[in-house]
């Protein structure tokens, strides 16, 4: 069966949300509070009756499985929901789905220990407590093989030392997944375990909250990238994620979800710059008329229109696979297509959307220069697009054998002579 129509039942929770975003949720990412910051009653206090009115309609951790206390929806289903929740900031933690919360959860629920969800899942999936995944290093993130945090094991305890860089809401998390090397001999996928660090150990320091674009890094507009510091930070033995030397193979699964989201969120707002764009269009006059007069107006529109439903069709098919297959190692090449497309489909609708808007599109007035710098990060964060585009070719790569190394398989003097050879031997 081969369908683009969403079943009823479910296009109407979609217009609830459509609906509830308008009115709850977007305001709320004009006022000076951050979603994160759960240790701040005023969030607590304007989240939880919107939460429960997600959970009401079913809706509440849609990414996760049913078992894991999430709404079993899958990734299409999922999909259609992040592309109305990326139009705004506070939304994924409004429906419980926010990074990097969502991939820690995903990590616990699948490596953890009985004891570990307990102590950090639960609290994490009731929406009470932030977290942080705290990997890239300040020397180079896209190989995890240059990362020299070290864990090293002291009696009862794992000891820590070393130096993280873009730990994202360190600053509000309860506690830390942290990857450090403990068998520095082992090849690069296999020297690294992943801990979990309550933020209240000792010994943990942020250095610095690192903003992007033009965040500063006060509280109120949130720079909140931390860059962290382990000096002989100590925890038990038993706050290993998913036994020693997994750190690689985990990270993996986890980026991999990751990656799709931020996808399906994007959808949202290339959408949103699109609409801006229109309405500009429609509205600014000439002395020829509206900008929507102009044939390289309408270039820009059209451009924009085809490269999101192309990019959107790409995110639905690789959500689809993932449910086919429930093993993101199965579906890497399409996660690494939408990866590298991702950044640059943003880039092109905010870039167009931003120029129709003349001085107002490049000031601080407007979402766009904002929406510009998300792009950018789109295009490093979870591995710059480079690495992604390795993994796509490499992987179709493999799937081809070596021809004729003069004239290929595709010479047509030869394939004539072949195909008048089998009609006239
Ligand atoms: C908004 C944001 C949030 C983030 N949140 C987190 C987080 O919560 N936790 C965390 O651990 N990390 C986080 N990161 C860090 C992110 O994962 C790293 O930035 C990323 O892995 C790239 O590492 P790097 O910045 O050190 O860039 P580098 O590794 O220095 O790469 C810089 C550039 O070099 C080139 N390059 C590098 N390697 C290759 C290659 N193999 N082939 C070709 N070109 C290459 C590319 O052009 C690349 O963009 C976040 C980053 C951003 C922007």
């Amino acid at each position: 069966m081969w369908d683009f129509e969403t079943d009823p039942e479910y296009q109407e929770k979609l217009d609830w949300v459509t609906e509830f975003m308008r009115t709850e949720v977007e305001p709320l990412d004009f006022v000076a509070l951050d979603p994160y910051d759960k240790k701040n009653p005023d969030v607590l206090a304007t989240l939880r009756p919107l939460q429960q009115q997600v959970r009401e309609r079913g809706l509440w951790a849609a990414h996760l499985t049913s078992e894991l206390g999430g709404q079993g929806y899958g990734q299409v289903k999922l999909a259609l929901l992040n592309e109305i929740l990326g139009r705004s900031r506070w939304a994924p933690s409004v429906f419980g789905c926010q990074a990097p919360d969502s991939g820690n959860a995903e990590i616990l629920a699948l490596f953890g220990t009985d004891e570990q969800k307990r102590r950090y899942l639960q609290p994490l999936l009731d929406g009470e407590i932030s977290s942080c995944y705290s990997m890239t290093e300040p020397q180079g993130g896209s190989d995890p093989g240059l990362f020299v945090t070290r864990a090293e094991r002291d009696g009862q305890s794992w000891v820590l030392n070393g130096e993280k860089w873009f730990s994202s809401n360190a600053r509000h998390a309860s506690f830390f997944i942290v990857m450090a090397v403990t068998n520095p001999e082992a090849r690069t996928r296999d020297k690294m375990s992943l801990f979990i660090v309550p933020a209240e150990t000792p010994g943990i320091e942020i250095v610095r909250n690192v903003g992007v674009g033009t965040e500063g890094s006060g509280s109120a507009d949130h720079g909140t990238h931390g860059y962290v510091r382990y000096t002989d930070v100590r925890v038990p033995l038993d706050h290993v994620l998913g036994g020693e030397g997994q750190a690689f193979a985990i990270a993996q699964t986890r980026l991999g979800g990751g990656r799709i989201h931020h996808a399906m969120r994007t959808i949202a707002m290339a959408r949103r710059a699109f609409d801006l764009m229109c309405e500009r269009a429609v509205s600014r006059q000439t002395r020829q008329g509206p900008l929507s007069n102009f044939q390289l107006t309408q270039e820009k529109i059209a451009d924009s229109w085809v490269q999101i439903e192309q990019f959107r069709l790409l995110v639905l098919r690789t959500a689809w696979l993932i449910d086919k297959h429930q093993d993101y190692q199965l579906v890497r090449r399409d996660i690494a297509a939408v990866k590298v497309a991702m950044p640059q489909v943003l880039h092109d609708v905010v870039q167009r959307a931003m120029h129709l808007h003349g001085a107002l599109g490049v000031s601080n007035e407007m979402p766009f220069v904002k929406m510009m710098v998300a792009a950018q990060s789109l295009a490093i964060a979870d591995g710059p697009t480079e690495v992604h585009k390795l993994t796509l070719a490499r992987r179709t790569l493999k799937e081809y054998e070596p021809a004729d190394p003069v004239f290929g398989s595709g010479h047509l003097p030869t394939r004539r002579a072949e195909a008048q050879a089998r009609i006239s031997p």
